[in-house]
């Protein structure tokens, strides 16, 4: 007996803040650095001491909030948070309870091009506890994250799959990404995530929830949710109860295993943050950070696709990082205005643009997402750290559009101009690799490799096609590669034929 059964799932997300300092304190907002380096009596917990809320740190969690959609409280408090565990010097965490930042909020994703809004319950603000490394010889505690600025989210329980749930933690990192809130490092843990799972039968009261907490990345959060769907099925089937429990994930054996049960609610004895005045923000305030915050991933998405007719796979590589697709866009803009300037052009700029935009699209996406991503991903930086400006690939591609170079000169000039930001027509003169489309000069080199390949011409006089490939690659090779292999292909035909 197959029972229609159907996962619940919630997903509680922390989200590190890019600020200068700490949430509560000066100390530099920096977990990376040399361990217990950025701390004070603050973020220590010192008795006596007093926290005052960081303005930047208000900032991008409102800035956050705006771009999830959720809506920013008038009033809102800190609370104590109150647990005894090694990495929370205080003995409680700051953190606010039953009157968060913002309410509400919705994330739109699309599943094999079927859309579904999933909504938020709350956006809140609280500081990070100290992190604890694990080693051989004993457990190791590093303070310099305590006390850092985090954001947690918590969804409502609307996703129903482990897929679902991965395309909306993807989303939600890109929008917090473009709102410039953080960089959403997942390796360095800026993104953590914890979900709820239950399994029920479709139109009956929900299942018993199971939490999974600590999940790193988009790959676990997927795995262990699938995981635990499959497990609380099958206890389902054999008649059993799921016990309301909080697992951890093994990734190595790609299982959840339990750390405790929650048969009892565990108490944190919240109460207001006395040390901390509640926060009124008013209209203005709102409406400000509401007019601050940039083009989101999905308008991007969309509006890419209809402005330059760019595929659907090519868009989400763009987009994927907002550098990259701000360096496509100003790329192009560079050539149009150079297409403007052409003697040969006619008609409005946007005639002209219409007339080339597929060509110009096509050969700067070409270059941009094979050859300049690998560039970018063997020194390990973004576009933005290399040294080649939109303006410098814009012309590298006029070159190539105008045919004074060939694509396999153009990845040395172009693996040049990335390393040094040299401008690709002093780079192409220097190193001499001007395409050479001059009949002339280009018949004498097809003539000598004619006199020295005679099996291969007769080979291709009897019939076989394929030869006059070879015939072109042994010209290229006399020329240094510098040849245009067109025009070295129309030489060849008209010589054999
Ligand atoms: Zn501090």
């Amino acid at each position: 007996m197959k029972k229609n059964f159907e996962p619940v799932i919630g997903i509680e997300i922390h989200v590190q803040l890019k600020t200068q300092s700490k949430m509560f304190c000066g100390s530099k907002n920096a977990d990376e650095d040399v361990p217990n380096t950025h701390v004070c009596p603050i973020c220590l917990g010192h008795p006596g001491t007093l926290p005052v809320l960081n303005q930047e740190a208000l900032q991008k969690a409102m800035r956050a909030a705006c771009a999830l959609n959720a809506h920013i409280q008038p009033t809102c408090k800190f609370d104590r948070k109150h647990y005894f565990y090694p990495d929370l010097p205080k003995g409680y965490q700051i953190s606010q309870y039953d009157e968060p930042l913002a309410l509400g909020g919705s994330i739109r994703i699309s599943n094999e091009s079927k859309e579904k809004v999933i909504h938020l319950e709350r956006v809140h603000m609280e500081e990070d506890t100290a992190q604890l490394i694990h080693a051989k010889t004993g457990t190791l505690m590093d303070l310099n994250r305590a006390g850092t600025p985090l954001i947690e989210i918590v969804s409502k329980p609307e996703i129903h799959s482990a897929h679902e749930a991965k395309l909306f933690v993807q989303e939600l990192r890109l929008r917090l990404i473009y709102a410039e809130v953080t960089d959403g490092n997942m390796k360095k843990g800026q993104l953590r995530f914890d979900t709820n799972v239950s399994v029920h039968t479709k139109g009956k009261p929900l299942g018993t929830r199971v939490e999974i907490k600590n999940l790193n990345s988009f790959r676990s959060l997927e795995q262990a949710i699938k995981f635990e769907i499959q497990r609380q099925k099958k206890i389902l089937e054999q008649g059993e109860t799921i016990l309301r429990e909080t697992r951890g994930w093994n990734d190595e054996i790609g299982e959840t295993y339990s750390l405790r049960n929650k048969e009892a609610v565990q108490d944190y004895r919240y109460f207001p943050e006395p040390d901390i005045p509640p926060l009124l923000i008013t209209n203005e305030v709102i409406e400000r950070v509401q007019l601050e915050i940039p083009e989101m991933p999905q308008e991007r998405r969309k509006r890419l696709m209809e402005e330059y007719d760019i595929s659907e796979r090519d868009v989400q590589v763009l987009i994927e990082t907002p550098e990259l697709s701000e360096f496509f866009e100003k790329t192009i803009s560079e050539l149009r205005s150079w297409l403007d300037s052409l003697d040969t052009t006619e008609g409005s700029d946007t005639e002209i643009w219409n007339a080339n935009r597929k060509k110009i699209t096509k050969l700067v996406l070409g270059w941009l997402l094979s050859e300049i991503l690998r560039l970018t991903n063997a020194a390990h930086i973004g576009i933005g750290q290399s040294k080649m400006t939109p303006e410098n690939f814009a012309e590298f591609i006029t070159l190539l559009y105008e045919r004074k170079l060939n694509s396999s000169a153009g990845q040395v000039i172009l693996a040049e101009m990335f390393r040094t930001g040299i401008d690709p027509s002093q780079c192409m003169a220097e190193k001499n690799l001007e395409q050479v489309s001059d009949t002339l000069v280009l018949e004498q080199s097809v003539q000598e490799v004619l006199q020295e390949e005679t099996q291969v011409v007769q080979d291709y006089q009897r019939g076989k096609k394929q030869a006059l490939m070879f015939l072109v690659g042994k010209v290229m090779k006399k020329t240094k590669g510098k040849a245009n292999p067109q025009t070295v292909t129309d030489i060849l035909r008209k010589k054999l034929a």
